[in-house]
């Protein structure tokens, strides 16, 4: 059975007060999560010192919303792994649509920072997802399995249990327009069925694979009990501690 992880990606949003909030609020309402449900938070970097204190004895991992691919040098204004890690991250998002498109990041750079955080034991979100004008093409799956191909390459199997992915269809994200739990699951089964060609068949049927785009209460749970869809990378809905919980409690 996998576990089902409800992950909220804070983006650019909550000054430390507001950070200190949002988590207090959190805690207070987590008490009656089920076992089988792993909740992560990624703030943005200046509140993860203070959040990872604040979580501490609590049931809320802590991530980071990406990483510089160097241990260390003269890269103004980027944060290494080895720093995540010191202020206690255990995730990082990789490969969100929104440091490919705005930063430029490609599928050969996100590859290294996989390699870079596997090699200092952190648990990359690596994110994944067409744009609408790939899907109108006819061209989703070859999008798809390109990312996965150029993103893995040269990760061995041993890795690949540290990882999650996260399918989030560009079209979807910030846009209140949420795949049909239909057209998720379809994509999803595709991309278990790559890692079990890429890897083997267990290490496909243990992968968790999130879906992200515009997930809210209302429509969690349809896409949650796909059999496929083993939890959400919440982006907007994740803001508000009413709306996260809410949605962490549609998992059954
Ligand atoms: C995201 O940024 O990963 C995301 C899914 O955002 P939203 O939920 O706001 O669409």
């Amino acid at each position: 059975m996998r576990r089902t992880v409800i992950a909220g990606n804070w983006k650019m949003n909550k000054d430390l007060t507001e950070a200190i909030k949002l988590i207090s609020e959190i805690k207070g309402n987590l008490d009656s999560k089920p076992e089988n449900i792993d909740v992560i938070i990624f703030p943005p970097y200046i509140s993860l010192e203070t959040a990872s204190a604040l979580i501490k004895g609590f049931s809320i991992k802590l991530g980071a919303q990406n990483m510089h691919q160097e241990s260390s040098g003269a890269f103004t204004a980027e944060i290494s792994a080895s720093m995540l890690k010191s202020v206690g991250c255990e995730y990082v998002i990789l490969g969100h649509s929104e440091r490919r498109s705005i930063f430029g990041e490609t599928d050969e750079l996100i590859n290294i920072k996989l390699k870079k955080a596997f090699s200092e034991d952190l648990k990359p979100v690596f994110c994944i997802g067409e744009t609408l004008e790939q899907r109108e093409a006819g061209t989703m799956q070859s999008v798809i399995k390109n990312q996965v191909l150029k993103g893995l390459s040269g990760i061995p199997e041993s890795d690949i249990k540290n990882l999650i992915i996260a399918y989030e269809p560009v079209w979807a994200i910030g846009t209140g327009k949420t795949a049909t739990p239909e057209q998720a699951e379809e994509v999803h089964l595709f991309i278990r069925n790559l890692i079990s060609d890429l890897y083997s068949n267990e290490t496909a049927e243990n992968i968790i694979i999130q879906y992200g785009g515009s997930v809210k209460p209302s429509n969690a749970e349809s896409l949650l009990t796909q059999p496929n869809i083993d939890g959400a990378l919440i982006g907007g809905a994740c803001l508000t501690a009413d709306s996260f919980i809410a949605v962490i409690n549609t998992v059954v």
